[in-house]
């Protein structure tokens, strides 16, 4: 056993019950709204959560729903969340959870784990929190918190720095609350232990306890290696408009955005001239330039409005209306879609 953790798990527990936020999944977690809301929740904030989880399920209410939707409402539904592969993922699962464990979520971690998209912070999540079972979920906040409490420099960017934590939590997983104390810490790490700033450690239950705050090592923990620098791209984005429709194209199966809707686009800074060479135009006006970040790499982007004399084939033509009610566009051209999506486009 690494760090023994045995004195927190009370503090954690009472400071819970006080601050907890009341949140749309937290008052009924059932084992499918836990698994929802917690892949939701990678990269995003609760906040904003909370408006994409009520619609999701209102629209897909239990596995067999999500098991059975149709792609392009699933992508509708995650519009703005980016990493789509997340949403395909819970429908492959959905469809072998329908398949092999009769429409229910196994109440096993081992078993969550094997499915789709599902890693081992979303099997404890769901076992400990839907299930009562003594599995940890740990995240980067989880690690932030747990380690600072250790005063550990361990590179918490290490698989089994995060397996021995999850070993060290497990042991101490107190019966019949296993999903509060899940739930305590990383409410912890939103509300006070907090990923970008300074903690707000005379707010913390367990201050007297944490070794970063005595030993005086908050900044220096957690440890994780440099991040590499991104790859920077230039882009040309075109909002394409013929006679009140825009045009879309759909990307390739693989690699960044696979099998998305996107506007057209082509790799580097073309010039108003280099365009109106290869497409039949009327007008074209600078719509300026945006960055969009990816893992990876960083778009730059510049953007234009082409008003076509004709049609050109290779792509779908829609109005705004049909683009705002059937079409994920992902977030990377928000600089541009706003252009199609003005009320102006949308009065039909
Ligand atoms: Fe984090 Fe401060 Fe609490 Fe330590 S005392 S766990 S650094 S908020």
């Amino acid at each position: 056993m690494g760090y023994d953790y045995s004195k927190t798990v009370d503090f954690f527990l009472d400071w819970y019950e006080l601050n907890a936020r009341i949140l749309p999944w937290r008052s009924e977690p059932k084992p499918y709204y836990v698994w929802v809301s917690e892949i939701m929740l990678q990269q995003t904030r609760v906040e904003a959560v909370k408006g994409y989880f009520e619609r999701f399920i209102e629209t897909l209410p239990d596995v067999k729903a999500l098991a059975e939707a149709e792609d392009d409402v699933l992508l509708k539904l995650w519009e703005g969340l980016g990493y789509y592969s997340r949403v395909r993922n819970m429908k492959k699962a959905a469809v072998r959870i329908m398949e092999e464990h009769d429409g229910k979520l196994p109440a096993d971690y081992e078993a969550l784990c094997a499915l789709p998209g599902i890693g081992a912070y979303t099997a404890g999540a769901i076992a400990s929190i839907a299930y009562g079972l003594p599995e940890p979920a740990v995240d980067g906040n989880v690690l932030r918190v747990m380690k600072r409490i250790a005063g550990s420099f361990d590179d918490i960017s290490k698989e089994v720095v995060k397996k021995d934590l999850r070993e060290d939590l497990r042991a101490v997983m107190p019966v019949g609350r296993c999903g509060d104390f899940t739930q305590s810490i990383m409410e912890l790490g939103a509300l006070v232990c907090i990923p970008n700033g300074k903690p707000l450690c005379e707010q913390c239950p367990v201050m007297h306890l944490c070794r970063a705050f005595h030993e005086d090592t908050i900044d220096k923990i957690p440890v994780k290696p440099v991040a590499k620098q991104r790859r920077i791209e230039e882009r040309t984005v075109y909002v394409m408009e013929c006679a009140g429709k825009f045009a879309l194209h759909k990307r390739g199966d693989k690699g960044l955005l696979a099998g998305l809707w996107e506007l057209p686009n082509a790799e580097g800074k073309q010039k108003p001239e280099e365009i109106a060479e290869s497409v039949p135009v009327l007008t074209i006006e600078e719509l300026g330039k945006a960055k969009h970040i990816f893992s990876h790499v960083e778009w730059h982007m510049t953007g234009y409005y082409l008003k076509l004399s004709e049609l050109l084939s290779g792509y779908e033509w829609k109005s705004a209306e049909e683009i705002s009610r059937e079409y994920a566009i992902p977030a990377a051209f928000s600089a541009y879609t706003k252009h199609i999506l003005s009320d102006d486009n949308n009065e039909e």
